[in-house]
């Protein structure tokens, strides 16, 4: 009978490896990080194919938890995973390739840095689309709430209402219709949210309406018209009422362009400044007027105080003289 005490290079390494995993199942991720960083290492000094491949796959697996212990980035990660074979698979502990890791990690890096452009959005949506799955490989061991069908119908959306709101001035019409398209994939991802605010947008762009000043009939509520309160008379309520398109709402505010109401508006706070500006240079006057009086009345005061010790007499002196500085 023999005993086998001594063990070769390439079977501690897979005892390490397997005492890396039984670390992870147990959740402590940073034993099981440096046990895998040790395999690696320990890979690089042997020649069996096979073990060179359980380092790989240890320094990747050692990478992703590092993401989830926030020791490195999704950056980070991608960059190192994208270096390697696609075809390589990883125990996490579900067995994913290393290619669709790369695939989401590429799609989640993008969403990371800042899109400004309705076509950064489109092509980010494209992409979510393009993983073909409703729930990310990655999402249960980096804790990311992400689903991609439902997050690529959130970027479609958000690409349409960009696009939609860069030609409310513009064109209207045009406007309203982009808006719904935006609302269609906000349907689809269930954010009823937006779905609330671009229907009231759409119902406001798509209003027609004519300007109780110049007559002009015009689509799009705030952006090319707006109601104003005024006084109305049940006469006007009855004749007006009924145009199409209306002037007049039946609640009695008037729907002005915004062309005449911005024309009355800067009339209007003109006339009010002027009016201020009147009004303080009669005050200064006033106050001007009101100065010199009383200069006037406290040298006169002095002169007639400055003999007596007695509280009355300074009294009367001081009256007489405010009456003789109204001379
Ligand atoms: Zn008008």
């Amino acid at each position: 009978m023999s005993w086998k005490i001594w063990k070769s290079k390439e079977e501690r390494i897979k005892e390490e490896y397997n005492k890396a995993i039984n670390l992870r199942d147990q959740g402590k991720l940073s034993k099981a990080v440096e046990k895998l960083e040790k395999v690696y290492r320990m890979s690089q000094e042997v020649s069996d194919p096979a073990i060179k491949e359980l380092g790989i796959k240890a320094a990747a697996v050692a990478k992703i938890y590092k993401a989830k212990l926030g020791k490195e980035s999704l950056k980070e990660v991608y960059s190192f995973l994208s270096s390697l074979d696609h075809d390589l698979i990883l125990e996490l502990p579900n067995i994913v390739r290393v290619g669709d890791i790369v695939q989401e990690l590429k799609v989640l890096v993008k969403d990371s840095s800042k899109l400004a452009s309705s076509a950064e959005l489109e092509k980010l949506a494209k992409e979510y689309l393009s993983l073909g799955r409703d729930k990310l490989l990655l999402s249960d061991i980096l804790g990311i709430n992400i689903e991609p069908k439902k997050m690529a119908y959130i970027l479609y959306g958000e690409a349409k209402r960009l696009i939609a709101e860069s030609k409310e001035r513009e064109n209207p019409e045009e406007s309203a219709k982009i808006y719904s398209e935006a609302l269609h994939y906000f349907e689809l991802a269930g954010d009823k949210n937006k779905v609330a605010i671009l229907s009231q947008k759409i119902s406001k762009l798509t209003k027609v309406m004519k300007c109780y000043i110049c007559g002009r009939t015009l689509q799009g509520e705030e952006t090319h018209f707006l109601y104003v309160r005024a006084a109305t008379t049940p006469y006007m309520m009855r004749h007006l009422s009924s145009e199409n398109p209306k002037a007049i709402t039946n609640d009695g505010a008037i729907a002005l362009c915004i062309t005449c109401y911005t024309a009355i508006s800067i009339l209007a706070q003109a006339m009010a400044e002027a009016k201020v500006m009147q009004y303080y240079s009669s005050m200064m006057m006033r106050i001007n007027e009101l100065e010199k009086r009383v200069s006037k009345l406290e040298s006169n005061s002095w002169f007639f105080s400055g003999g007596s010790n007695n509280d009355d007499t300074n009294y009367y002196w001081h009256r007489r003289g405010r009456i003789f500085s109204r001379d």
